[in-house]
């Protein structure tokens, strides 16, 4: 199966609406810069599945996207998408959903595989809550630190410290011949999650931020910083790729000496498209 980056970006991608930052101007003059917001897929086009996990604002590109990979799904006749696991209700991570309803492509059953609180948010607010009472979507409950069997893979969820201002948050281990595990936003690391990074083969984890002072007056933000996340994981251990990057990340900028010190401590940097197999 592959495992495919859809969107490296932060909630909001890069560039950020009516921001002329660098890495915002860059992502304008060349389309390859340009970051859609976080979400990968879990596909294989031979056995005909195709899971993304998150749903992001950009998810109309992301599914033209899959399309060139895999045209379609045994499981839906509408998109090529057989279900979406979700890790929590913030922006970036839900707001796709709404693409899915009677505006626009109106689909029919799919299932969204989440925690039971976040289960609940969706059942309680609009526009969630219609889309479920009109079958857009289906909500199947997971439980967290059980290992559940899909086509040929297994996946499990993992709590994850996050501000929590709707529901919970989660990650995923997605385990085949290979573990890769997906934990785009995190408060900060705890003892359990740095050894559950160290205990899978590939981590596509937090690197919103490359330093505390990237944002001015929001330290009601807390993501760990890049800067710190280094000290504290170990690459010959894991392959460890950022991602999730917000457009103020200096990292983004390829000729800047952070990113050359980054990748010469062996961490590495997602980017939209890029595939593992696993
Ligand atoms: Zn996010
Ligand atoms: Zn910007
Ligand atoms: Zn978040």
């Amino acid at each position: 199966m592959q495992i495919v980056i859809l969107g490296s970006g932060q909630d909001a991608g890069v560039p950020q609406i009516s921001c002329n930052c660098s890495n915002c101007s860059q992502a304008r003059k060349n389309p390859e810069a340009i970051l859609l917001g976080p979400s990968i897929a879990l596909l294989d086009s031979e056995k005909e599945y195709c899971y993304l996990i998150d749903a992001s604002p950009d998810i109309k590109r992301q599914i033209e996207l899959i399309t060139e990979i895999i045209p379609k799904v045994k499981t839906q006749e509408t998109i090529p998408i057989s279900g979406i696991f979700l890790t929590h209700a913030h922006f970036g991570h839900v707001a796709g959903l709404w693409s899915l309803g009677k505006e626009c492509i109106d689909t029919h059953g799919i299932t969204i595989f989440c925690s039971a609180e976040m289960s609940e948010f969706l059942t309680n607010n609009h526009p969630f809550s219609h889309m479920l009472h009109r079958k857009n979507l289906i909500l199947s409950d997971m439980k967290v630190n059980q290992k559940y069997p899909f086509e040929d893979f297994w996946i499990t969820s993992f709590q994850v410290p996050h501000r929590d201002e709707y529901a919970d948050t989660v990650g995923y281990v997605i385990e085949r011949n290979k573990k890769l595990l997906y934990l785009p936003d995190l408060d900060s690391w705890t003892d359990d999650l740095i050894r559950l990074v160290e205990s899978v083969d590939i981590a596509l984890i937090d690197g919103s931020f490359y330093s505390k002072d990237e944002l001015p007056g929001r330290d009601d933000v807390p993501h760990p910083p890049i800067k710190e996340t280094m000290e504290l994981l170990d690459p010959t251990k894991t392959e460890i790729y950022f991602t999730h990057f917000n457009h103020t990340n200096l990292i983004l900028n390829r000729e800047c000496k952070e990113r050359k010190e980054l990748l010469e401590k062996g961490f590495k940097i997602a980017v939209d498209g890029l595939k593992f197999n696993i």
